[in-house]
């Protein structure tokens, strides 16, 4: 029945005209597509609209309706009342830095990433340009610079407030949207970059600051907390603990939630990025492991190095307590309205492989107790909505709404039945070209066979 369907869709792609796989793809300006009869995730409210016809012109949703006429010329993809049509999935914590790696992203239906940090010069100047410009296959990149205090963790030392200001600057100057706070930060350099991010636009993303505290990092007008476990050592737990010591306390969940409402702040909910460093915490075996999953030949020689030297598996102790914590903090702080975002921080940590670590993300959230709905908003809506708080005059993306940035993913099955429908989309849309799911293989494939050779022995 599955099998008889797909092979049904691969020749309605067919006949569509597709940018080709691998390819540098010409940018399609004037061109529509016409998405016929799909049942409609629009990702605003929990709600699927079927029998839709969705037009995009120039890469923008043009209308979504019942009986829409479809202009002469326009690419047609006929769903044939069994695809399910929903935004594309963003990524909001990402340190993917190749044109492959993006195109791995694009593979498993992410069409947004917030590079958190240590972008190369290609890929600022080279990679994300040709990408935005149509001419690459990938994601929609935003980008953080990141500020530090020392150089402790090898990044570039701000020292007063007056670098700080040069540094929102530079950043601004050089295409970031963002100003990405580590922990070794002062608080005048701290406060710096809060105001001179306001000025410039560039709002303050990041960790906890040891020195300032993420109370008054969020009160201070910080839009967005970078991962869950920062929230361990502000509320939960003593810093200087040792994991396995004493389990975190419940009961200042609510003092947590309260900060973050007040404050309006998001935070990312890299959950099974946490899982993934609980699983190979003093666990060399597990990380050998990951080096022997089918994802791995998409991850390039140098990161297959990376991972294979994780310092995580070398630690003594227990992550689990700690990580049942962090479930349970995920579900309160969606119960309280606290806006979360998917975020993985691929592929620098052993065992999260860009793209793919999205689906495990959106996994992890809902068998937090999020259910499916709101695992999704995680990574459509929400993200969306950081984004337009970010930036209000950036083009809209995230749900599936006239005006919006045509971002797109057909799927064979409802994933609000199953979220593992995202995971080998029918086709996606992203910069104005639809990728079948054959194009999507190619992609793969061609990424597979260059690394082929550097696979390491088992
Ligand atoms: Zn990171």
């Amino acid at each position: 029945m599955r099998i008889a369907r797909l092979a049904c869709f691969a020749l309605l792609f067919m006949a569509a005209p597709a940018a080709p796989a691998g390819a540098e793809t010409a940018a399609t300006r004037g061109t529509v597509t016409a998405f016929v009869d799909v049942n409609v995730l629009p990702m605003d409210a929990e709600r699927v609209l079927p029998h839709r016809t969705v037009l995009v012109r120039d890469g923008r949703i043009d209308a979504v309706g019942e009986a829409l006429a479809v202009p002469p010329g326009a690419h047609v993809v006929d769903g044939g009342g069994r695809a399910w049509l929903t935004p594309g999935l963003s990524d909001m914590h990402t340190h993917a830095n190749s044109a492959e790696e993006m195109k791995v992203y694009l593979a498993n239906g992410v069409t947004s990433v917030l590079h958190m940090g240590e972008a190369s010069n290609a890929f600022m100047g080279q990679v994300r340009p040709a990408i935005h410009e149509g001419r690459r296959p990938g994601p929609h990149v935003y980008a953080a610079f990141v500020v530090d205090g020392s150089p402790r963790y090898g990044h570039f030392a701000v020292t007063n407030a007056d670098e700080a200001r040069w540094i929102v600057r530079l950043a601004k100057r050089n295409g970031y949207e963002f100003i990405k706070v580590y922990n070794d930060l002062s608080p005048e350099a701290f406060a710096a970059l809060i105001e001179e991010g306001r000025a410039q636009g560039l709002p303050v993303v990041g960790h906890g600051v040891t020195r300032v505290g993420l109370r008054r990092q969020l009160d201070a007008g910080q839009l967005m907390v970078a991962h869950l476990e920062e929230f361990l050592y502000a509320f939960f737990v003593d810093p200087g603990q040792d994991p396995g010591d004493a389990a975190p306390d419940v009961q200042r969940i609510p003092a947590a939630i309260e900060l973050l409402g007040r404050d309006r702040a998001f935070v990312t909910a890299d959950l099974a990025t946490y899982a993934a460093i609980a699983r190979q915490w003093g666990k060399p075996e597990v990380v050998a492991g990951f080096l022997r999953q089918p994802e791995v030949r998409y991850l390039a020689p140098e990161r297959r190095l990376e991972w294979a030297g994780s310092g995580y598996a070398g630690r003594r102790g227990s992550l689990d307590a700690r990580l049942d914590f962090l479930r349970r903090f995920a579900k309160a702080l969606a119960d309280a309205g606290v806006p979360l975002l998917a975020g993985t921080d691929a592929p620098t940590i052993p065992g999260v492989a860009s793209g793919f670590s999205l689906h495990e993300d959106l996994r992890a959230l809902e068998q937090a107790g999020l259910g499916r709905y709101r695992a999704l908003a995680t990574a459509t809506r929400t993200p969306g909505e950081f984004i337009h708080r970010a930036m209000p005059d950036a083009e809209r993306f995230g749900t599936i709404t006239p005006g919006q940035r045509a971002d797109l993913l057909l799927l064979d099955a409802n994933p609000l039945d199953d979220l593992d429908a995202l995971r080998k989309p029918l086709g996606v849309m992203a910069n104005g070209h639809w990728y079948t799911r054959k194009d999507l293989q190619g992609l793969l494939d061609e990424i597979a066979k260059r690394y082929e050779s550097a696979s390491p022995a088992h």
